[in-house]
């Protein structure tokens, strides 16, 4: 069956800083599909174009960005000219961002700013209320029908993302878009929301699209995973397998670096080097700089991603050698 969500060849070119006119591709042909009723965690360090894919997802790329690709979305490619994204936006496709402060209207009571899509849609009053009140219940906010009348700085960190959470159910979406939901709470609170966002996705059916820096993130709630290296796909396949065997180097020494992840010891091996940016992209394979198993072929030739195993896709001309136990 088709996918929910197919990206496809990805492209996003965003102007220098320097605004010296040439382009810096953020996104270099990336590819990857979000099944119904599947998590994907997409995951990279900073600079490895895993925000801009997900922004792109939801119609939120900077004004002067140019794309190319697809982003086929239920069969019609969302990058087509003249997509109707209040449509898509909130109801189709919602999203969960880092801030809850900041994607929160400071002026206006959680209620208010939960049941707009629901007022905006034209719904009784009384309707809107039951269905507020219900979102933030299932969200996890403590007696919801007191503290809809509460304003975002009333709330404790944790409570807001709760609160960002009802708000993105309330349009009804079939792709929850999460990035980087848990980064700014404390670890304790961290846990909580994303099993809530698990059960919720379970329950409901929906898709999501976790994106994410941290690997214990991922390996807590993602079905699938895309490894994300400057700009490009580095690996993608099931969660659990890729983080056991990792059919890539940069994955395998990501997996490495997070003891919690690291089955073999306890200690975690730093990542030697500074991650490459899009902006200043090594040539052949962009992870060459860092990888112990870089050779000639490496820094000329771009490795191509190709499947490795079944369900299993890498971009590494020796993942083969990367695969073996
Ligand atoms: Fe390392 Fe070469 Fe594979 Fe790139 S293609 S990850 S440099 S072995």
């Amino acid at each position: 069956t088709a996918p929910l969500l197919r990206v496809d060849e990805l492209v996003v070119d965003l102007p220098r800083p320097d605004g010296d006119g040439r382009a810096v591709r953020v996104v270099d042909g990336v590819s990857f599909d979000v099944p119904a009723g599947t998590t994907v965690g997409l995951i990279g360090e900073s600079g490895s174009g895993k925000t801009m894919t997900a922004l792109a997802v939801i119609g939120l790329l900077p004004d002067r960005a140019a794309t190319g690709g697809e982003l086929v979305w239920r069969g019609e490619d969302l990058l087509r000219p003249g997509t109707d994204w209040r449509r898509v936006r909130g109801h189709q496709i919602s999203m969960i961002f880092q801030d809850p402060l900041a994607a929160l209207n400071p002026s206006l009571t959680i209620g208010r700013q939960v049941g707009e899509i629901l007022r905006r849609a034209g719904r009784p009053r009384a309707e809107v209320r039951a269905t507020v009140i219900d979102l933030l219940g299932r969200a996890g906010v403590p007696e919801p029908e007191r503290r809809m009348s509460s304003y975002p700085h009333e709330f404790s960190g944790g409570l807001r993302q709760r609160a960002m959470i009802a708000l993105a159910l309330a349009g009804n979406p079939s792709l929850l878009l999460a990035d980087e939901p848990t980064t700014a709470l404390d670890v304790t609170v961290q846990a909580r929301i994303l099993r809530l966002l698990r059960s919720i996705q379970q329950e409901q059916g929906l898709a999501m699209l976790l994106v994410s820096h941290d690997l214990r993130v991922i390996a807590h709630v993602a079905d699938e995973v895309v490894v994300m290296y400057a700009g490009r796909v580095a690996e993608r396949g099931r969660a659990a397998e890729v983080l056991r065997r990792p059919g890539h180097p940069y994955t395998r020494a990501l997996v490495a670096s997070v003891p919690a992840v690291r089955t073999r010891t306890a200690l975690a091996d730093p990542l030697p080097g500074a991650p490459a940016t899009p902006a200043n992209r090594p040539s052949g394979c962009a992870f060459h700089p860092r990888c112990p198993l870089a050779r000639d072929r490496c820094r000329t030739e771009v490795p191509r991603t190709r499947e490795v195993a079944p369900g299993r896709w890498s971009a590494c001309h020796f993942a083969e050698e990367v695969l073996i136990p």
